[in-house]
C-alpha cells in the first residue's frame, strides 16, 4: 500500500517537501493556515487544506492519526510548531519530524517525542562551508558529531592503485563504499579495484581519519 504522508506548514522548506514527495508519486496531504498558500499546493498534493494546526479539532478532523508520516515545516512560529507536535504525538501519530528553528527548539522538540528533527538552514549551511573550504570535497553529509560521508575526487596520486594497495581501511580507518565512474557506479568496490583518475569516491568515517586521509593524499 502506498505511504500517505501529512505536510504542515507550506513555505519554502515545506513546500520543497510536499513537492518532492508529489513528485515521487507518493499520497500528501498539505495543511497550511494561509489559504493563498493552499491554493499554490492545491494541483500538487493530493489534497490540499486550510487549517491551524493548533486545534486538535482540525488534526482530528482530518484523521491525521491515520497517516504514516506527518512532516512539521511550520518555520518562525516556534510557539505554533511545538504545539501541533505534542497534538500529533497525543493522537498516536507514528512518525513525526519536524523542522527545528534553533537549538532551543530542537531541545523542546525532541522532549516531547518528535521522532526525527532536522535543521535544513544549519546542515546546508555546513555542506556548503566544507565544499568550499576543500577542493576535492564534492558533498558531505555528516552522520553524527563524528562521523561523515564525503564524496571526494580521486587525483593522480590514487590512480593507478587498487584499494588495497592504497590500504585506505588499514591507514585511515575509512571505508569507500562506493566508487561513482562516469555513468557507472560500483557499490562495495573489491579491494582489487583500481582507482581512476577522476573516480568520485564516496567514503564514510571519523571525521579525523577523514581529515588524516586528505591531508596525506591530497
Ligand atoms: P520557511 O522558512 O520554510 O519558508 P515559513 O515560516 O515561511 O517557513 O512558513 C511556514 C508556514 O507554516 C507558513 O506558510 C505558515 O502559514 C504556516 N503555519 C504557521 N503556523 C501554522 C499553524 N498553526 N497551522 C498551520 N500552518 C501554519
Amino acid at each position: 500500500m502506498k505511504k500517505e504522508f501529512a505536510v504542515i506548514g507550506l513555505g519554502r522548506f515545506g513546500g520543497s517537501i510536499c513537492q518532492t514527495l508529489s513528485d515521487q508519486g507518493m499520497e500528501v496531504l498539505a495543511i497550511d493556515m494561509d489559504e493563498d498558500k493552499v491554493n499554490q499546493y492545491a494541483n500538487i498534493a493530493s489534497h490540499a487544506v486550510v487549517g491551524d494546526t493548533t486545534d486538535e479539532m482540525v488534526l482530528k478532523s482530518l484523521g491525521i492519526r491515520n497517516f504514516d508520516h506527518v512532516i512539521v515545516a511550520i518555520g518562525d512560529n516556534i510557539q505554533a510548531s511545538i504545539l501541533t507536535t505534542i497534538i500529533l504525538k497525543e493522537l498516536g501519530v507514528k512518525k513525526i519530524t519536524v523542522k527545528a528553528q534553533n537549538d532551543y527548539h530542537e531541545k523542546v522538540l525532541s522532549k516531547i517525542g518528535a521522532d526525527k528533527i532536522v535543521h535544513p538552514e544549519r546542515d546546508m549551511g555546513k555542506r556548503i562551508a566544507n565544499n568550499i573550504i576543500s577542493n576535492s570535497v564534492l558533498d558531505y553529509l555528516e552522520l553524527s558529531d563524528e562521523h561523515s560521508i564525503i564524496e571526494v575526487i580521486a587525483n593522480s596520486r590514487m590512480a593507478g592503485y587498487s584499494l588495497i594497495e592504497l590500504d585506505i581501511r588499514a591507514k585511515y580507518g575509512i571505508n569507500i563504499v562506493a566508487i561513482k565512474r562516469e555513468k557507472e557506479i560500483i557499490v562495495s568496490p573489491q579491494a582489487s579495484e583500481l582507482i581512476q583518475e577522476g573516480d568520485i569516491l564516496i567514503i564514510i568515517g571519523a571525521d579525523s581519519d577523514i581529515d588524516r586521509f586528505q591531508t596525506k593524499l591530497y
